[in-house]
């Protein structure tokens, strides 16, 4: 067998001569070009229902750092400055926060959606107030997160929020339109090869808020409010026209794409019910890799080496968490963090390809469950408890 965790299946640009060789008779190759101007276009009508404004960036880390700091601009310097986000996510939100001058202060998470724990917030709003310069959530794995929470706490609390929903480009909400529709929050998605809208490297910063989007648009283009004046501060974030050609011909597929990674989800749900999943989205939630809980007491390297024996690659996004890394353990406050770390402890993440069959998802699960069930792959706890 050869299973690989992800086999990242971009739309072919082997195929796609003319629209390239439109671009090279363009003579435009970058700085928001007319293919880009088409892709944003076509996301926000395709995808969010034509309701709000989009711009694209060359990765999304990028648009996390553009939209933080566009979120702290007008703040009063010289407080301690945390940024509140889950230890449970991807690197690229505490590095954001980092290069903003400010600090991850982590919030323990949810154990059934994995995404930020709202008491948990709360108390660290309580504690840490006056110092907490941004909330920074994540869109856990897709999920499609409450946002209206999020509107709440940021007028309640008067902070602001920028939400990592890196994953969830494809995810649909109860009213089935994408998520994040016709919120003015910052929300950043990753176009990113291995993601589940595939193309190589790429972002999409969706928000209602015009102003903010242009305002990210000027700072991705070094600050350049006005021609070769730096009105801002900035850098270079631009999307270049090839990469916004292989975006639009990822929208033609992509629905029929997050359709079958959700069937192929389904499958794994069905044929593991030894596992614990996030609560099954009503509609459509976007996947980049199955993610799923081990039983308490099973022992994840054993059973990550037997999958790989067998030809299977597996992953455990997010083991470690970011306070267990050794960059954050030192810059980062101690924290509290007992489901975090349970959760962690127990993650495994899956194979998910758009071309898998549904036999290889029933392959991965037949090796799973022999593992699971057999006692070599306990804990030496759990083992000597019995
Ligand atoms: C993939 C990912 C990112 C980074 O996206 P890039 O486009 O690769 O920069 C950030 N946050 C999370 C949660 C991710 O999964």
């Amino acid at each position: 067998m050869n299973i690989p965790l992800t086999r990242p299946s971009p739309p072919r640009l082997s195929t796609a001569g003319a629209e390239l060789r439109a671009i090279e008779q363009r003579g435009i190759f970058s700085n928001f070009g007319p293919v880009n101007t088409e892709f944003e276009a076509a996301i926000v009508e395709q995808l969010f229902n034509g309701v709000g404004h989009c711009t694209t960036v060359c990765n999304a880390t990028l648009g996390l750092i553009l939209a933080i700091r566009q979120a702290i601009a007008h703040q009063q310097t010289g407080q301690k400055r945390y940024a509140l986000m889950p230890s449970f996510t991807f690197a690229a939100a505490a590095q954001a926060a980092l290069w903003n001058g400010l600090t991850p202060l982590f919030v323990d998470i949810d154990p059934i959606t994995w995404a930020a724990d709202p008491e948990e917030e709360a108390r660290l709003l309580r504690q840490h107030g006056q110092d907490i310069a941004v909330i920074l959530p994540y869109a856990t794995f897709g999920y499609a997160i409450d946002l209206a929470h999020y509107e709440a706490l940021s007028q309640k609390h008067g902070i602001p929020v920028v939400l990592d929903a890196a994953a969830s480009l494809g995810t649909l909400t109860a009213a089935g339109t994408g998520f994040g529709t016709g919120s003015a929050i910052p929300i950043i998605f990753s176009i990113h090869a291995t993601k589940a809208f595939a193309t190589g490297e790429g972002g999409i910063v969706y928000s209602t808020d015009k102003s903010l989007i242009q305002s990210l648009k000027t700072m991705a283009n070094f600050g350049f409010g006005r021609p070769r004046n730096a009105t801002m501060l900035g850098l270079n974030a631009k999307m270049t026209e090839v990469g916004a050609l292989t975006g639009l011909l990822r929208l033609k597929s992509f629905a029929k794409i997050a359709d079958r990674r959700q069937t192929l989800m389904d499958l794994y749900r069905a044929a593991l019910p030894e596992l614990t999943f996030q609560p099954r989205a009503a509609f459509r939630q976007s996947h980049q890799f199955a993610s799923a809980l081990l039983p308490p007491g099973t022992d994840r390297a054993t059973i990550q080496a037997r999958l790989v024996a067998e030809g299977i690659g597996s992953g455990s996004y997010f083991s470690p968490h970011l306070a267990e890394q050794d960059f954050f353990a030192e810059t980062c406050p101690p924290a509290s963090l007992p489901v975090t770390h349970d959760i962690a402890s127990r993650i495994i993440s899956l194979p998910l390809h758009d071309k898998m069959k549904n036999t290889e998802i029933l392959e991965v699960a037949r090796a799973l469950r022999a593992c699971i069930t057999d006692k070599g792959c306990l804990a030496e706890i759990r083992y000597a408890a019995e």
